[in-house]
């Protein structure tokens, strides 16, 4: 059951019955109300290929008595009219086709990310996909921009778990919300959990294991060099990549004209030898 072992605790100490592995089959009604469910057993939740595929026997029925049926809730995405007149495609499951890197729809100034275009997935994910969707708009709205050239792939490499020693990393426990004592769990569906505290919130930052890991855009870079003196931990150091100096806008003319002549000379140079080697 995909539940944190506290959501199993909260849910037992209110008394809720835990029936795994049963899928609902039908609603039971009598003269217009409901009466209670049935239940089939299943069997396999996922298929050879790990796909959400569950097989049930149909001859494994359990019947529950009941005067009132909650439906928890599922995610599919509602679009009403917000996509209505663009060229915004869906996938079969309602999420928004964009390509897996720029996040661009079909109508191209239209950008996604997070659940709507996953489907359900994890917060993390939804606010880095939000971040990229950033970069592409900020992009898109450049002239003259491209929406891939020079970008962080960010293809990352899997870690070596055998050669890895984690001793002493995130050793501090996971913080527990602290519950509401007014309130009523049995029969109210408020939440009953209260917020972190302030302490609780310092405690859980300190779980990060502060790996410095970051990422700089090239072309965002100012070179300044701030960070450099902010690390803590002296990860970051700052490299003259190209030994070359920069000209102000103005004497910027000269500079651009010489080099355009510069790369003509050498294409048509190129074109020559070309045209020899076929000969
Ligand atoms: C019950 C449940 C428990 C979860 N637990 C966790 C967890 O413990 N950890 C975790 O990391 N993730 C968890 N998730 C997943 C996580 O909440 C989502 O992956 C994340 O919130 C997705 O962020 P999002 O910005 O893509 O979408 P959302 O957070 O769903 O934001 C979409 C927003 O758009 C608004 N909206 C919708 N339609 C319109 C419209 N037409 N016009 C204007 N606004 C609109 C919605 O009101 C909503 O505010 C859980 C999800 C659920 C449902």
């Amino acid at each position: 059951m995909p539940a944190l072992p506290e959501e199993l605790e909260e849910a037992l100490t209110e008394d809720v019955g835990i029936n795994n592995s049963w899928g609902p089959k039908r609603i039971l009604v009598k003269n217009g109300k409901v009466v209670g469910v049935e239940f089939i057993k299943c069997l396999s939740v996922f298929d050879e290929n790990g796909k959400f595929n569950p097989v049930y026997d149909d001859a494994n029925i359990k019947k529950v008595e009941a005067d009132k049926v909650l439906l928890s809730v599922g995610q599919v995405i509602e679009w009403g009219n917000l996509i209505d007149g663009s060229k915004v495609s869906l996938n079969t499951n309602h999420t928004a086709k964009a390509d897996s890197f720029t996040l661009q729809t079909d109508e191209p100034d239209i950008f996604v990310g997070g659940d709507v275009m996953t489907g359900p997935r994890f917060a993390i994910d939804a606010i880095s996909f939000g971040k990229e969707a950033a970069i592409s708009i900020h992009r898109y709205v450049q002239v003259g921009q491209s929406l891939t050239l020079g970008r962080d792939k960010r293809h990352f490499h899997s870690l070596d778990k055998d050669n890895l020693n984690l001793a002493g990393y995130d050793a501090i426990p996971r913080e527990k919300a602290g519950h509401d004592k007014t309130a009523a769990p049995k029969s109210s569906f408020k939440d009953i959990r209260n917020t972190f505290t302030a302490e609780q919130i310092a405690k859980e930052t300190e779980r990060c294991l502060g790996c410095g890991v970051t990422v700089v855009d090239e072309y965002l870079c100012l070179g300044c060099g701030a960070c450099t003196t902010r690390c803590k931990l002296d990860a970051i150091s700052l490299k003259r990549a190209h030994d070359a100096t920069g000209k102000v806008f103005e004497e910027l003319k000269p500079v651009i004209v010489r080099a355009a002549i510069k790369r003509k000379g050498k294409i048509i140079a190129k074109k020559i030898k070309g045209v020899f080697k076929k000969k």
